[in-house]
C-alpha cells in the first residue's frame, strides 16, 4: 500500500534551480517513493527567511515510506546538499518539507503534518494547487487561501 503524499521544496543560495533539480533527482531514486510529478518553479521573495529570492516547487508522490522515514530521507537529501541551520530562519541551499501525509494529521515533536504554515504561503499554494485543482484543504479552498496571500511577490519561471 502507498500513500499520496506532497513536498514543498525551496531554495535560496548558491545555484537554486540546480539544487531544486538534483533534489527532486534524489527523491525519485529513493527507495519507497513510486512515483513523482513536478509542479512548476516559481520565484519567491523571502517570508520568515532572509537572504536572496527563492526558487520553489512542489512534487507530489506515491510513497511507502511512513512518515518519519518519509522525514529522514528529506533531511538526508538537505544534508547532501550542504543545509546547516546557524540560526531559525537563516538561509539555505535547500529546504524539503513534507506538506501532506495523506489525510494523515501528526502532531509529534520533529513532524507537523499538515505543515502548519502551509496555508500562509503563496510558494506552497500555487505549485499544489498546479499540481491537484481539486485538492480540498480544511483551511479552505486555493481560491480563498492565495486571496489571502496577495502581498507575497511570486512569479512562475518560463522552463
Ligand atoms: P522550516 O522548514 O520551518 O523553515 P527547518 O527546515 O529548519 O525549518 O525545519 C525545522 C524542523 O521542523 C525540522 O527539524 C523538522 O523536524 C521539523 N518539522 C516539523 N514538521 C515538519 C514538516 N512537516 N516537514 C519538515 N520538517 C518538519
Ligand atoms: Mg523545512
Amino acid at each position: 500500500m502507498s500513500t499520496l503524499a506532497y513536498i514543498g521544496l525551496g531554495a535560496n543560495l548558491g545555484n537554486a534551480r540546480q539544487t531544486i533539480a538534483a533534489a527532486i533527482d534524489a527523491l525519485r531514486q529513493s527507495s519507497g517513493i513510486l512515483t513523482l510529478k513536478q509542479a512548476p518553479l516559481y520565484s519567491s521573495d523571502p517570508v520568515d527567511a532572509q537572504g536572496p529570492i527563492f526558487i520553489n516547487t512542489v512534487v507530489a508522490i506515491d510513497t511507502t515510506l511512513e512518515p518519519l522515514s518519509l522525514l529522514d530521507r528529506l533531511q538526508a537529501i538537505e544534508q547532501e546538499h550542504g543545509r546547516e541551520r546557524p540560526y531559525r530562519n537563516a538561509p539555505r541551499t535547500l529546504d524539503l518539507d513534507l506538506l501532506l501525509y495523506g489525510t494523515f494529521t501528526i502532531d509529534t515533536p520533529r513532524l507537523s503534518v499538515p505543515h502548519p504554515r502551509m496555508h500562509h504561503r503563496a510558494f506552497v499554494l500555487r505549485p499544489l494547487k498546479d499540481l491537484t485543482p481539486d485538492l480540498q484543504l480544511a483551511q479552505g479552498s486555493f481560491t480563498t487561501l492565495l486571496a489571502g496571500c496577495q502581498d507575497q511577490k511570486l512569479d512562475r519561471l518560463v522552463d
